[in-house]
This record gives C-alpha cells, sequence and structure tokens, in this order.
C-alpha cells in the first residue's frame, strides 16, 4: 500500500474554517510537505469557541438570509469532556498554574478551551497560514474534468478574489444551523422562541415559565442554568432520558415529549400533562450545511446525512481533492480531527492510498444498507460513539456495534497512516464521561488513575514544534 518515497507529492490546499478541526488540519498538511492556506471568516481562531454575547435576530434560525452568528456556545458553558482527553494528542489540554487567568477545573469554562486553541494555533505557527476576515462563497471544480478546485471569497473590507488549489479540505463546523422539532402549529404559538444556539445567558428568563426541548447535552446544560433564575423550566425530553432524570433544582420538571402547543399559550406533553408557559428553548440540535459547495449535486445533505462519503471524509468520485474533516458527532472530537486531518494528508501526498472509486461506493453502500437493517435512522449517519456506554444502542449486538463504534473507526484511520491508536486511558475517560447523568460529573470523579495514566503519557511527549517544506 505504501508508495515508495520519490512518489510523495506536495499540493496547494485550501482549509476551510480555523476552528478546531481546521486549525489541526492545516498543521497535519503542512507537516506532511503540503502549501496551506486556510480561510477564516472570523477574525480570530477558535470557531465555536470564540464566545459572543450576540445572537442571531431571527432567534430561530429560519431566514435562509439572515446575517449568521458562528457561535453556539453559552456563557456559563463547562466541557462535557474532562480536559485530559479531550485536546490533541502531541498537545495535551493541561492546567496552566503559573498563569492565574487561567480556568484549573478538569472540565473547565469556554474561555479556557477558547485559550488552548490559541496556544495551540500559536505553538505551531498556525496563524500565518490563515486569511482571517475572509469567507469562502464558493467551492466547485476548476473546470469540467479537472483535478483542481476554484474558491472564491470576499473579504471583511469587501475585496472578492479566486484562487485555484490541488484540493480543500472542509473544515466549517456543524453548530451553527439549527435543527427544530416538528411539533404541529408550534410557529404559531405566541410566547418567545428561541434555538439554542442563541441562548447566551438565563437573564431574559428571570421568573418566567420555561419549556426545555432536548435532554442531550446542551439541554440538559441549559435548563439547569435557566432554571436557577426561572419560576419553572420543564423539560420535554426522549422518554429513555426523562425516567432517569433527577435534579437538585426544585423548580426543574422532566417530561415526555410535546404533543400540541395552543394559541393560548399552553403547551400538551405526550402524557396529557399541560403546562402554561412564556418560552420555549429548542435544544434540538443542528443541521450539515455547506452553502458554499458546488459539486453539481454530487455532494448532497439528506436527513441530516452527508454522502456520499467514504468513512465521513472522502466524496469517491471527487476523492482526494475534497474532503471533510469532523461531521461524526458525539466522538471525541479533537483526537477524531487530528486523526482525519492526518489520513487526509497522507493520501492528499500519496503516501497512503485510497481505494478505487468503485470499491469506496460499495463500502459506503454497505455502510448504509447495515444501518438501515440496525434500524438506524439516516440522520445519525454521521453518528460515532461507543455504543455499549449509549443508552440508545446499547442492545446493538458487539458486531452490530462495530458499525457507530468510534474505537473502530479512529483504530482504522491511525492504521492506514501509520499512527498510534487511541490511548486507552483516553477512550476510559470518555466513555465515563458519555454516561454523565446528573449535575455533579464535572465536578467529582472517581477515575483519578486515568488521571495518572494520561499524566504519564504526557510527560513522554517531546517537542513537537515541526514544520516542514513550506
Ligand atoms: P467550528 O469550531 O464551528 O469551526 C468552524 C470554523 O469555520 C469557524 O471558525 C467558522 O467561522 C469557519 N467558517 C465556516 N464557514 C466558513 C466560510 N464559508 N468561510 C470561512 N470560514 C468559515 N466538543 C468537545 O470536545 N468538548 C466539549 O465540551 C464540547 N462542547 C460543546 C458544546 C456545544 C454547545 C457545542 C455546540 C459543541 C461542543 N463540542 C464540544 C463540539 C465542538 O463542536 C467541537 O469541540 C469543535 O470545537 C468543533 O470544531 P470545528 O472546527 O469542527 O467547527
Amino acid at each position: 500500500m505504501t508508495p515508495p518515497p520519490n512518489s510523495i507529492s506536495s499540493r496547494n490546499v485550501a482549509v476551510i474554517g480555523a476552528g478546531a478541526a481546521g486549525l489541526v488540519a492545516a498543521r497535519e498538511l503542512r507537516r506532511e510537505g503540503h502549501t496551506v492556506t486556510a480561510f477564516e471568516r472570523q477574525k480570530q481562531v477558535g470557531g465555536l469557541w470564540v464566545y459572543t454575547p450576540n445572537v442571531e435576530p431571527d432567534s430561530l434560525n429560519i431566514d435562509p438570509d439572515r446575517t449568521i452568528v458562528h457561535s453556539s456556545i453559552y456563557q456559563s458553558l463547562r466541557t462535557n469532556l474532562p480536559r485530559e482527553c479531550m485536546g490533541y494528542s502531541d498537545f495535551p489540554f493541561v492546567t496552566q498554574p503559573d498563569d492565574e487567568t487561567r480556568d484549573p477545573r478538569r472540565y473547565p469554562d469556554q474561555r479556557e478551551v477558547m485559550r488552548y486553541l490559541q496556544d495551540f494555533a500559536k505553538e505551531f505557527d498556525i496563524n500565518e497560514m490563515i486569511r482571517f476576515e475572509t469567507e469562502v462563497l464558493r467551492v466547485e471544480p476548476a473546470a469540467e474534468n479537472s483535478r483542481e478546485w476554484r474558491v472564491q471569497f470576499r473579504s471583511s473590507n469587501g475585496v472578492s478574489g479566486e484562487d485555484i488549489f490541488d484540493a480543500v479540505v472542509v473544515c466549517n463546523g456543524h453548530f451553527t444551523e439549527p435543527r427544530l422539532a416538528h411539533i404541529p402549529v408550534l410557529l404559531s404559538w405566541p410566547g418567545k422562541q428561541i434555538h439554542s444556539h442563541n441562548y447566551r445567558v438565563p437573564d431574559p428568563f428571570k421568573d418566567q415559565v420555561v419549556i426545555v426541548i432536548g435532554n442531550q447535552s446542551s439541554g440538559s446544560d441549559i435548563s439547569r442554568d435557566i432554571a436557577t433564575l426561572a419560576k419553572e423550566v420543564h423539560i420535554a425530553a426522549k422518554s429513555d432520558a426523562y425516567e432517569k432524570e433527577s435534579s437538585i433544582y426544585s423548580n426543574l420538571h422532566i417530561h415526555p415529549t410535546i404533543d400540541r402547543v395552543y394559541a393560548d399559550g399552553s403547551v400538551v406533553f405526550q402524557d396529557g400533562k399541560v403546562v402554561f408557559a412564556d418560552a420555549i428553548v429548542h435544544c434540538t440540535g443542528y443541521k450539515y450545511c455547506f452553502p458554499f459547495l458546488e459539486t453539481n449535486g454530487y455532494v448532497t445533505v439528506e436527513d441530516n446525512r452527508v454522502g456520499p462519503l467514504y468513512k465521513h471524509v472522502f466524496p469517491p468520485a471527487l476523492a482526494p481533492g475534497l474532503s471533510f474533516i469532523g461531521l461524526p458527532s458525539m466522538a471525541l472530537q479533537f483526537f477524531m480531527f487530528e486523526i482525519q486531518s492526518k489520513w487526509v494528508a497522507s493520501v492528499l501526498s500519496g503516501r497512503v492510498k485510497l481505494p478505487s472509486e468503485d470499491k469506496m461506493m460499495e463500502d459506503i453502500i454497505a455502510f448504509y444498507a447495515k444501518l438501515k437493517s440496525l434500524g438506524i435512522p439516516k440522520r445519525f449517519t454521521h453518528f460515532l460513539t461507543n455504543p455499549q456506554w449509549t443508552p440508545m444502542f446499547e442492545k446493538l449486538k458487539p458486531h452490530e456495534a462495530v458499525l457507530i463504534s468510534q474505537t473502530e473507526y479512529f483504530n482504522w484511520i491511525a492504521e492506514q497512516c501509520g499512527s498510534p491508536s487511541i490511548e486507552r486511558w483516553r477512550e476510559e475517560q470518555y466513555n465515563i464521561a458519555i454516561k454523565k447523568d446528573d449535575e455533579t460529573f464535572r465536578d467529582e470523579w472517581d477515575d483519578d488513575d486515568l488521571i495518572e495514566e494520561a499524566y504519564r503519557d504526557f510527560a513522554k511527549i517531546k517537542p513537537t514544534k515541526v514544520c516542514c517544506s513550506t
């Protein structure tokens, strides 16, 4: 599989986005010897973690022409994973005891994640590859049957332009385009409604009765945040979640999903209970969206499936010139961005080969068929986790669970590009964190042995500020 070194080539590569995925993609591409230009529409690195009090004027984000605010981070947010397992493999997310402005907690706040990403960019001189305040407007093949890509962009001072690249790596994030629940007449409900994308602080909900739809990470955290000031918070949750939930907040109530809402402000849950509410907060997730991508209909997003993609990364007919980093949700994000980026970089250089287009398509079709036969909905195509630890998948048999196992996925990619497999402690920490279902997990834990194991590994990391041939 590995071609001789003299066939390894350097490519001119565009990276779209300088969030956690784009930063590590740029680094890995340069390490492999490619020339990299990253386009970032914000003024700084960090993507989602660039907190802003600003929100979009259309609080449910329905207007397609609205001004986009990228971040979905709320002020009180603390990470949902312990910092040791959250960082990149060779730049650990460790505490900075000499700097008292840093958050030393194991599950730090959003500012600390932002500082970590800024440190990472600085350590590896990534900023010099980034064109800030430059939005990519269109990405398309440079000509019919061309292997090159045209990238059209516009900077904040209004200057437009285009460049031609050998390859484009899409790292634009997928937590900005909200998804809403399908509830009859919801939009004519008279109260205030916002999507969690526009949630920042609980103050607007002081003394109000609030319904929170959704009980995943954001729904759980936001409902507790609002409960600190609201009169009552009612969570509408899928049954498996609401049966388990318990809370230290006496004003926080759990219900099954909403059946219907009425013009008098009432909200009726599936069990018939009625609540008159002032506001609804939709913590109902996000949609994949690539408004700049023009592939003549080859790459599509249908029911939140981005396809066809080989191993969530390469569209077979356009590979390796077009690739996507970071699509799988749930999985350990930064580690996944890093390993996918290594794979893309090594395929682009020719050091690692992809199967033929036909073989990749066969793999994708078989994957979709297996998801279907297991009853996993299309919208969960990019769902990667450790199924035995995730209630909705725990009934899968081991040979079925492989399909959506992040361990299998990471180790498969690692093998492709000759990288180490995921560390045992990282995997275990993740498994423990995704089982969390109480308010205390960020401040109480009993896996100190895993922390020690992580720090033993961190101590072995050599300085790796390697910039190669650009
Ligand atoms: P983003 O961070 O969204 O970055 C994408 C970048 O692309 C942005 O900077 C954007 O400006 C830029 N961009 C987009 N379109 C264009 C364009 N057309 N032209 C130029 N630039 C463009 N993960 C964890 O590991 N731990 C956590 O605790 C955690 N908490 C989370 C909490 C919330 C509320 C959410 C929504 C997600 C959380 N995540 C967490 C997951 C998080 O998405 C990832 O950690 C990660 O930050 C995503 O990085 P990204 O680079 O893929 O996307």
